[in-house]
């Protein structure tokens, strides 16, 4: 049976407000090194704002919202629904897709009276200029039939407590790393905010898990904290693997722990109830 004190932490845990599934996950949060943070819904909000929407010679702001609305109209993906939001409440009426192709890490594709509409990065969107992705902000590019029409430009808040979460699991000697589908310049400018040195941005769903493969090859004991489709290979493959209790159905799935609030300062909680608990017993 699980020796009574690993019972009574991960009960500890529950009143903090992380569900840990299973007794063992609790010698894994115990022996963590590294954390790894996914970004866009996990250290920011996932709750994105349209800043700006820039459009291809040609095309009306009207026509790119209409073709990004059928798009992203059934999209779980927090830029999506930001997307869509922004499109409602400009009160154009978006077209309506006859299929729909989500690819994690690049966007969506959707079929539209017999046109392919993209929504995504670069990957998806190749032909998009560089230009229309400058600065911070997550840049959204719409092709109609494979040609570029316009990019949605997003922003997106930090978390209230993601700094100082950064700040105390590096203090108690833990590494603290970002891996992120989002484009570079986003990435880093997050990173910056919360005082996070190590980035690994522009990765797909494949490449995240490549990251944490890597990583415990060179002999780090890593907790993934994320909340995405794209984020459930990573999530499995970790040593220990923590939802957003915010996040996709696949996400907290895919996890050992869950952060039922999504609250950053219950993972810190969390790990420091695990470590003294490794103490007592194990
Ligand atoms: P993160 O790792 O930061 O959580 P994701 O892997 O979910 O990000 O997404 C990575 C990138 O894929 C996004 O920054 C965006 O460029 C693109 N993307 C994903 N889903 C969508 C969508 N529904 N619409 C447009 N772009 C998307
Ligand atoms: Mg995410």
């Amino acid at each position: 049976g699980t020796p009574l004190a690993v019972l009574a932490a991960i009960a500890r845990i529950a009143r903090v407000g992380a569900f840990v599934k299973d007794g063992a996950h609790l010698e894994a949060l115990s022996v963590v090194d590294t954390v790894v943070f996914d970004k866009t819904g996990t250290l920011t909000r996932g709750v994105p704002t349209v800043t700006d929407v820039r459009t291809a010679p040609g095309v009306s702001t009207q026509q790119l919202l209409a073709w990004a609305g059928a798009a992203e109209a059934y999209s779980e993906h927090p830029l999506g629904r930001a997307i869509a939001a922004h499109v409602r409440a400009a009160g154009v009426a978006p077209g309506t897709a006859q299929s729909f192709d989500y690819q994690p890490g690049r966007g969506v594709s959707v079929e539209v009276d017999g046109r392919m509409i993209s929504a995504g990065n670069a990957r998806l969107v190749p032909d998009a200029p560089a230009s229309a992705a400058d600065g911070v902000a997550t840049p959204v590019h719409i092709s109609v039939d494979e040609h570029y029409a316009g990019t949605i430009l997003l922003a997106d808040q930090v978390r209230d407590s993601a700094r100082s979460v950064v700040a105390e699991l590096r203090h108690r000697g833990l590494r603290v790393m970002m891996i992120t589908g989002d484009q570079p310049a986003t990435a880093r400018a997050v990173a910056d905010e919360l005082g996070i040195t190590e980035v690994r941005a522009g990765l797909l769903p494949d490449e995240k898990l490549r990251a944490i493969d890597a990583e415990r090859a060179a002999g780090h004991r890593l907790a993934m904290v994320g909340d995405g489709v794209n984020d459930a290979p990573a999530l499995m493959r970790a040593t220990v693997g923590i939802a957003m209790g915010s996040g996709t159905d696949i996400a907290r799935d895919s996890a050992d722990v869950v952060l039922i609030s999504s609250d950053l300062n219950d993972l810190a909680a969390t790990l420091h109830i695990a470590r003294r608990a490794r103490r007592i017993v194990m």
